[in-house]
């Protein structure tokens, strides 16, 4: 049979078995309730960047419960959605997508783009993400690529090589494209996303139970344990900070972070980086001095540690007591009470003061 073909009856396979399979056994995630709800799309899939889908799940509902409309979502103070975000992490993205809704009620009357080229114009939108909200809210016939894909896509074709590196995704998403449906190209690639998420996983992908194992190329040549090729893991770096908690009476002192870098635009209890000894007269040494001269002689409290994806942090974590003066901009009191958003690294800080400090 011609190679073009063979090619041809092996994608319409391809497509019946993997839609086919997607239909009777996909997870419920709560997303899949609304995919005709381009805002909902956008939502998760801002949340499902970097993050897997039952991590996402629970910080989805809440999200939407609060911010039902992509209206909602362009009214609400930053802060607000920043303290609803917080756990996710790469908190970059709440920034872009509370930007993103804040565009499309200021210049595209509250409609979200329907197709690729308009939806890339929007902040935090990449090519993946406008495929997916593109073919999934409004039905277009447009492609998808992101690692779980790209690993789906290259054992199924059998393609060696870092799906990363330039050429490799060049002929992948070329293939994305080539091997989608006339119709129906949303369920397809959630069932891709959903094959990768749950099948054709990194580690042990289970073939015996795969819907498309009899299209897959890397399976009939038994190298399936050969693609991806290994990768060196990125090298997890230290950070270590020293941090005071700044108190006056029930209140505690937060510092907004700067918008870009760490923990942007989140408050944090106020520290410096660590480059050599720096101690809590570092970090006082950083306040503005209508709080600092109030403050008493800090008190060391120990360490906390926690892990980032790429960062290893460490915090020496002291204590001081001062007065309740007024504060310039980006510096709060709080009552310890979670209304602003405070990394997950700083709340261990303040925990370790509540075990410490507290009666
Ligand atoms: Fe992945 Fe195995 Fe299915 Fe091939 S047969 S697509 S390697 S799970």
């Amino acid at each position: 049979m011609p190679r073009a073909r063979q090619s041809d009856q092996s994608h319409t396979s391809l497509r019946r078995n993997l839609l086919r399979w997607f239909r009777l056994s996909h997870r419920d995630l709560p997303w899949r309730r609304r995919t005709s709800d381009a805002y909902a799309q956008l939502v998760a899939e801002i949340m499902l960047q970097q993050t897997q889908a039952a991590t996402v799940a629970p910080y989805y509902e809440r999200f939407m419960k609060r911010y039902p409309t992509v209206q909602h979502l362009a009214d609400a103070p930053r802060d607000d959605v920043l303290a609803l975000w917080a756990g996710l992490g790469y908190y970059r993205r709440a920034h872009a997508l509370h930007d993103a809704a804040a565009l499309v009620c200021r210049d595209l009357n509250g409609e979200l783009p329907d197709t690729v080229e308009g939806l890339l114009a929007l902040p935090g939108i990449g090519r993946y993400t406008a495929g997916a909200i593109a073919s999934i809210a409004f039905g277009r016939r447009a492609p998808i690529l992101d690692g779980n894909v790209a690993r789906v896509l290259a054992r199924l074709f059998e393609l060696h090589g870092q799906p990363d590196a330039p050429a490799m995704t060049k002929r992948l998403w070329r293939l994305a494209e080539e091997i989608l449906p006339a119709r129906d190209c949303g369920s397809f690639n959630q069932a891709l996303m959903e094959l990768g998420a749950t099948v054709c996983t990194p580690q042990t992908p289970r073939c015996s139970a795969c819907p498309v194992a009899r299209q897959c190329e890397s399976l009939r040549q038994g190298v399936v344990d050969e693609i991806p090729p290994p990768r060196r893991r990125a090298s997890v770096k230290p950070l270590e900070l020293t941090a005071c908690v700044v108190t006056a009476g029930s209140s505690i002192l937060l510092r907004r972070r700067p918008d870009d870098g760490l923990w942007s635009g989140m408050w944090e209890i106020p520290s410096v980086e660590r480059n050599g000894d720096e101690q809590a007269g570092d970090v006082i040494g950083s306040l503005p001095k209508s709080i600092a001269r109030t403050l008493n002689e800090p008190r060391r409290l120990g360490i906390v540690h926690h892990q980032l994806t790429h960062r290893s942090v460490r915090i020496d974590v002291w204590s001081a007591e001062g007065s309740r003066v007024r504060l310039p901009r980006d510096y709060r009191w709080m009552r310890r009470s979670g209304e602003l958003p405070i990394p997950r690294a700083f709340l261990k800080a303040e925990r370790l003061f509540d075990q410490r400090c507290t009666p």
